[in-house]
């Protein structure tokens, strides 16, 4: 089956369309048809810089894939121990970091790592310096908390040990309809407390390796209503935590209907915006003019880690 170019919804892409409307227009209108050798080249180039990656983004989602992994052999009756992760999660760091700094993704571009800061020579990954050797343990150090906290918090025995058959969701991409249109909601966590009551509470966790920020709240809120639409659960039964893992942190939120009904009027207010400026991206590649650059006083901000630098000629 075909896939169409249709507008939908996630927290992740409502965070782009309000940082910056050029870099939403880059990575979900001009990257689109991309993926062949042959496209449009304005559509090639945005997708190929699309798929590049940060070594912060890449350690993040090492750590996901390591949690994940650890999930997948309980499921199997085998065990994972911290030391073996981080092992593993350092091995994968350094793979990824020498396959971007050796090129030849473009062959391969969704599946090789290509890291921004190679792509645009930054300063801090360059290795004559020995700047590089530094910002690469920065992140493997990051690994190695993040995965000492997930195997060794007491906070956490809960979801660790809890019964696969309990397991409701763990990084499962889902998606669900609301006002007419496709909501994407990828729950880091999700399983069934067994606890004294008849009705178990759910349990939502979303994994965090960076420092915490203002939409975090709302992504958690968006998925504990997806635990309503999806597996019918009120909310008096759902709790809901964002895990800051390098810090060791738990950070509970609370998602009662009033959290919940102000989530979905902050959804509906957001995706009425984008339907705003959408525009078929089968057909055509638009016009650029309707998604504006973030002014060049708020460039140090936002442009110096994005990917699309070269596109709008930003430093
Ligand atoms: S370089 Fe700056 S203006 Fe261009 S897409 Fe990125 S954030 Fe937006």
């Amino acid at each position: 089956m075909a896939i169409v170019h249709e507008l939908s919804w996630s927290t992740s892409r409502a965070r782009t369309f309000s940082g910056c409307r050029r870099r939403y227009y880059f990575d979900y209108y001009l990257s689109w048809l991309g993926w062949g050798s042959r496209a449009d080249p304005e559509r090639r180039q945005a997708y190929l810089l699309k798929k590049m990656t940060r070594l912060p983004m890449f350690a993040g989602d090492i750590v996901h894939r390591g949690i994940a992994e650890y999930f997948a052999r309980r499921d199997q009756g085998l065990g994972w121990s911290a030391e073996e992760a981080i092992a593993w999660g350092t091995q994968e760091l350094r793979r990824g970091y020498k396959e971007s700094r050796d090129g030849g993704w473009k062959a391969k571009p969704a599946k090789s790592i290509r890291l921004a800061e190679h792509h645009y020579a930054e300063e801090r990954i360059s290795e004559e310096t020995g700047a590089a050797g530094d910002y690469g343990r920065r992140y493997v150090e990051r690994i190695a908390a993040c995965f000492r906290t997930f195997f060794e918090a007491p906070a956490l025995d809960g979801a660790r040990t809890s019964d696969p058959g309990d397991w409701l969701a763990c990084e499962d991409m889902s998606t669900f309809d609301l006002f007419d249109t496709k909501v994407f909601a990828v729950p880091d966590f999700a399983y069934l407390e067994r606890t004294a009551e008849a009705e178990p509470p759910v349990r939502i966790i979303d994994w965090k390796t960076g420092a915490p920020s203002d939409a975090d709240r709302f992504q958690l809120e968006v998925y504990a209503f997806y635990a309503r639409e999806r597996w019918g659960i009120p909310t008096e039964r759902t709790t809901a935590a964002d895990v800051y893992l390098q810090e060791g942190e738990i950070s509970e939120v609370s998602v009662g209907d009033a959290e919940l009904e102000d989530a979905l009027s902050r959804i509906e207010s957001s995706l009425g915006e984008m339907r705003a400026v959408h525009f078929d991206a089968d057909r055509s590649k638009g016009d650029p003019g309707d998604f504006p650059m973030v002014p060049e006083n708020e460039a140090a901000r936002h442009c110096s880690s994005c990917n699309y630098r070269e596109l709008c000629d930003r430093a």
